[in-house]
């Protein structure tokens, strides 16, 4: 892809104090935090600060041919923001204003880069909250989070992202806009658009602008528990009865022992080391003592060899350090599966065998209430290396799917799982993700090759 000067002109004129064209100025917005690599520079990053701005950069690259990258912070994990070489970057960076808080309606307007802390600390302010909260809250964006469709540890409560958004601006590949969903709780008008475009990954436009979903804050202290297990299927056990009875943790985390002992090794916090798997959560509102006293219950019943609750949320924060504690002592290859709850203890028993078959050391966290399994793969830092970690990743992946299971249940697909789409879609239901993909984006120009 080569462009004129007249093209690139044409764009920083447009777009005065906008547009960066200095390779090293564009370094940072050429990639996200996965394991891809950069294939080249792009010709252009867009640092855009209204939707006009998204509009004219989107004219122009579909005017021009221009395979087109959408940033929001680039704390994806599967390379969905990287750029292409001699393409074009959007970021959403500078478009993070809190427009109003709706607290009659419940509702937040915010415009696409947000930060996603920032904007539960506005609604604290009110008394609401908002309720996604992947682990990385405090640099994801929300506009970012809307993309893939984000999970986090309070899914289990509350849903994914798509629970909480209500409406959308878009800019389609051609640079027109469009306006998805409303302010009002129930709307049947037409297709559900905002659906469509919640988890599309930048692929079917850039979403600008966001009217999405605060919950008010429950009363009183959360309470923590947790239940350490001899055995994983008595965890799993454990997990399937907790989900099912009329005590709803809001948090619900179970580790194997190797990522425990991890943890603690990373930093010493006090998380009781298993011998197979160490249950941790949260429950919160008046009822939270009682609540936790029940899932407590539940879990000695389903064979936990210690069990109990405190006002201290110390474990969750250690939960919290799972994904930097596994990459610093060189399990760095993750994947992201899911597969229905029932299924959880087999999934983890699998992974020994899987272990054993690659002579590699897997250490696995699930959002277990949620039966959504992030395992790490030991791995040097060399092709090769990732390489061999990607070849278990597959096989877990292909465990997942024959447990009827997902390839991903929060970070999507970007361009790491491209290759395992055809797993789990069969010809036709691809071909009508593509229809869609091609009705909105004829060209192709929007994060193509990717996602679908
Ligand atoms: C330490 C760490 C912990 C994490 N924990 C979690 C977790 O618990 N749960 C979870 O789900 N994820 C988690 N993630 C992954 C990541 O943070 C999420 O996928 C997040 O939603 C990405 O937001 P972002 O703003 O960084 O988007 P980016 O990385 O910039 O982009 C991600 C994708 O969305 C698209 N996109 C971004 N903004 C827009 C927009 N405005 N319009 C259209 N498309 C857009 C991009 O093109 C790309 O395909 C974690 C990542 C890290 C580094």
């Amino acid at each position: 892809m080569t462009l004129t000067a007249d093209a690139l002109t044409e764009l920083t004129d447009a777009l005065p104090g906008r547009v960066l064209r200095d390779p090293t100025e564009m370094a940072p917005f050429a990639v996200d935090t996965s394991r891809e690599q950069l294939a080249g520079d792009p010709a252009a990053v867009v640092l855009a600060e209204s939707t006009d701005d998204v509009s004219a950069a989107l004219a122009w690259a579909h005017r021009h041919g221009v395979k087109v990258s959408v940033r929001g912070a680039g704390s994806g994990l599967c390379g969905g923001a990287m750029a292409y070489p001699g393409g074009l970057v959007v970021s959403l960076e500078r478009m993070n204003r809190i427009l109003h808080i709706d607290v009659d309606n419940r509702l937040a307007d915010v415009q696409a880069g947000v930060i996603t802390s920032d904007l539960d600390d506005a609604a604290h302010e009110h008394g609401l909250f908002f309720a996604p909260d992947p682990a990385s809250v405090r640099i994801s964006t929300v506009g970012g989070n809307i993309a893939t469709n984000a999970g986090g540890l309070r899914c289990v409560a509350h849903g994914v992202t798509s629970d909480a958004v209500a409406a959308l601006k878009v800019v389609l590949a051609d640079g027109r806009v469009i306006r998805t969903g409303g302010r009002t709780r129930k709307n049947v008008t037409g297709y559900d658009l905002t659906s469509l475009f919640v988890g599309s990954e930048g692929t079917l436009g850039v979403i600008t602008s966001a009217t999405v979903r605060l919950k008010p804050v429950p009363p009183g202290e959360p309470v923590t528990f947790h239940a350490m297990f001899d055995d994983i299927g008595a965890a799993g056990r454990a997990v399937i009865d907790i989900v099912s009875s009329p005590y709803p943790p809001e948090v619900l985390e179970l580790l194997d022992t190797m990522s425990v002992e991890i943890i603690e090794r990373y930093q010493h916090t006090g998380l009781p080391i298993p011998n197979a798997a160490l249950l941790v959560g949260q429950t919160v509102g008046h009822d939270a003592p009682r609540i936790a006293e029940g899932i407590v219950g539940i879990c000695r019943a389903a064979g936990a060899t210690d069990a109990g609750f405190s006002a201290s949320d110390a474990m969750i924060e250690a939960r919290r350090l799972a994904n930097p504690a596994l990459n610093a002592q060189g399990l760095r290859v993750s994947c992201d599966v899911g597969v229905p709850v029932s299924e959880l203890a087999t999934i983890f028993a699998g992974m020994d065998e899987i272990a054993q078959r690659h002579g590699r050391r897997i250490a696995s966290v699930a959002h277990a209430g949620d039966g959504n399994l992030h395992s790490t793969v030991e791995a040097g830092e060399t092709p090769d290396e990732y390489r061999a970690a990607e070849a278990v990743i597959d096989d877990i992946t292909r465990l997942a799917l024959s447990l009827g299971g997902t390839i991903t249940g929060e970070h999507g697909i970007g361009s790491t799982k491209h290759h395992e789409l055809s797993w789990q879609l069969d010809e036709n239901t691809r071909a009508a993700q593509l229809a869609i993909k091609a009705a909105l984006d004829p060209t192709g120009i929007l994060t193509p090759d990717r996602a679908v």
